[in-house]
């Protein structure tokens, strides 16, 4: 089809940052991967392999001149990915594998360099967790680094012509992110990656929509068209015609309308008509997140999920880069407490080199607390990070993926060693440092009540309860429609886990996706959770509800929602009950 440079084009991909841009697009093609492979023979080999030393060498200078750039001018807390960058360089395997190819196939080192990126893609490929298959991300970008070097091409800064600039791109890298002039870049169209690749993660962190995912869209020639970035629905038109250009205008003007009305009401007090009050929290990643929950309205970090730390790498991170990281979140959020889960991970993929590969099945594999039980050494350096932190602040532990009371006795134990370690090196730390559980798994939900005498507090990861308890996996997209949040199995869960919590006198909170939609905010009301921690962005629409409700209306809500026995019924009641309730519609 010969379409018309003018003509409206409608591409769809993932939605990776919310929010609405319209501006000029901007086509980027950083790639110095359009490079040739051919044949060096014998007589070239050594020279090859030198050159690839060279760029790797200088790669290497230029990620660390660019890491002192950005602690100078952006502060530390943003160079994770710098270090990621630095640690995918210095693994002994990029070079030795394309100085292989090079070898074996008498090529050029760019033409080898090419074959070790295809490898690596067919390796993250067959990653079934979304997170570890999206780091494939940033092997690319060291990878295109590399070639650059070699090829002379220096990757310029990405820029903008004056206007309001969108930009398109095969991929872009977080350190693009942070030096862009993000006043006038205001949104990010890439071809691949996803929601979790540290890219859209920053975008998240900096309120940059975004939409990964685009196939093609840089070899269209569409440089200078004015388009709409919908980073809401993932899609992106070009050339919009008149009627779609003044529709989008109109949904940003609404967006925007809401988003700040939202905003400014995330400052009052999370509580109830009758005055009941429920905290609302973060969940975080890394700490750009942090700034983002207090202007949501956020008070503390209910999970921050420490995995991002340890990705990528083929080594542990010391105790003192814990510390360095975790410090820099508690900075973020204090005076607000923090909750710091430690890794839950799993298994090959992730740590490789350090444990065991090739799982069959990794979600019921050797992760998580398990995981960390397995390698004591190394689960204590985090627990000491965590000590560390707890001097500065209120900082709270906790366990994740807790099946038993074994690990739970196994897991204070290593925690009061570590509490010794420092205690004999004269290192500070917050000795009634609490330490909660999560109860994801429904052995612990059933033994809850045994769970709760020994626990400060009890955290539901609803995500991961909700795919044991159905056994359905949460990341199928196939069986997404029997993901059943509302199935009467995992409504009886939440009430057990609440009522064992609170007969013991604990805490019970919910740090689960569940927490986050005002869906299901009346019977997490009703059934007396004190704490729903969820991403930033959701806070104020969830304290919008939890302010027009009554806990008196919410257990009446609760009562009649345990009175279906299907979770469609559940759903179809819950609605009707909200909307007429208290003015929140679901369409
Ligand atoms: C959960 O399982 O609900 C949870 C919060 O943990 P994660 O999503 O990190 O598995
Ligand atoms: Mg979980």
């Amino acid at each position: 089809m010969d379409l018309a440079k003018n003509d409206m084009r409608l591409f769809s991909g993932i939605a990776a940052s919310p929010g609405i841009a319209v501006g000029n697009l901007r086509t980027i093609d950083r790639r110095c991967a359009r490079v040739d492979e051919y044949i060096v023979g014998q007589e070239g080999v050594a020279a090859e392999i030198e050159r690839l030393k060279g760029a790797i060498a200088k790669t290497r200078v230029e990620l660390e001149t660019l890491k002192d750039h950005l602690i100078s001018s952006t502060g530390d807390e943003h160079l994770f990915f710098i270090d990621t960058h630095l640690m995918i360089l210095a693994d002994e395997r990029l070079f030795t594998e394309t100085a292989a190819f090079i070898e074996s196939g008498l090529i050029n080192a760019e033409g080898a360099l090419r074959q070790t990126i295809h490898r690596y893609r067919e390796f993250f490929a067959g990653i079934e967790d979304v997170y570890l298959r999206e780091r494939i991300s940033d092997v690319e970008t060291v990878i295109e680094k590399i070639l650059c070097n070699m090829t002379g091409k220096a990757q310029a800064p990405i820029s903008h012509d004056g206007t309001q600039t969108i930009i398109a791109t095969h991929d872009v890298s977080p350190a693009d992110i942070l030096q862009m002039d993000r006043s006038r870049i205001i949104g990010i169209i890439t071809e691949i990656g996803g929601t979790t690749t540290h890219t859209s993660i920053l975008a998240r962190a900096f309120e940059l929509p975004a939409v990964a995912g685009v196939e093609g869209i840089t070899d269209l020639l569409l440089d200078g068209s004015p388009v709409i970035l919908d980073g809401l629905s993932g899609k992106v038109v070009v050339n919009p015609d008149r009627e779609t250009f003044l529709d989008y205008l109109q949904r940003k003007r609404h967006y925007e309308y809401v988003e700040s009305e939202l905003l400014k009401a995330a400052v009052l007090p999370s509580e109830t008509l009758d005055g009941h009050h429920v905290l609302l929290k973060g969940n975080v990643e890394v700490a750009e997140e942090g700034e983002s929950v207090l202007r949501h309205g956020g008070e503390g970090v209910g999970l921050y999920r420490t995995e991002m730390l340890f990705m990528n790498r083929v080594a542990m991170p010391e105790e003192e880069e814990q510390y360095q990281v975790y410090s820099a979140m508690q900075q973020a959020i204090r005076p607000h407490p923090l909750t710091i889960r430690t890794l839950d991970a799993g298994g090959d993929k992730l740590l490789e080199g350090v444990v065991r590969v090739g799982e069959q099945n990794p979600a019921m594999g050797m992760r998580a607390i398990r995981l960390a039980l397995s390698m004591p050494d190394e689960f204590k350096k985090q627990l000491r990070a965590i000590l560390r932190v707890s001097a500065a602040g209120r900082v709270a532990v906790m366990f994740p993926m807790i099946s038993g009371l074994e690990e739970l006795r196994r897991a204070r134990a290593l925690l009061e060693e570590a509490k010794q370690e420092l205690v004999q090196a004269e290192i500070a730390f917050d000795r009634n440092i609490r330490v909660g559980i999560m109860i994801e798994i429904p052995s612990a939900v059933v033994i809850a009540d045994l769970l709760a005498r020994e626990a400060d507090f009890f955290s539901v990861g609803t995500n991961d309860l909700i795919q044991y308890s159905l056994a359905i996996d949460r990341s199928n997209e196939h069986l997404a429609d029997m993901y059943q949040p509302l199935h009467p199995a995992v409504l009886r869960s939440l009430r057990r886990v609440v009522d064992a919590a609170h007969e013991a006198g604990i805490e019970a909170s919910i740090c689960g996706e569940m927490a986050g939609d005002p869906l299901f905010l009346p019977i997490l009301l009703g059934l007396g959770f004190d704490e729903l921690s969820m991403v930033a962005s959701s806070i104020p629409r969830v304290k919008r509800l939890l302010r027009r409700c009554t806990i008196e209306r919410a257990r009446e809500i609760t009562a009649a929602c345990f009175g279906f026995s299907e979770a469609s019924e559940v759903d179809l009641y819950l609605k009707s009950a909200i909307t007429g309730s208290f003015e929140v519609s679901f369409d």
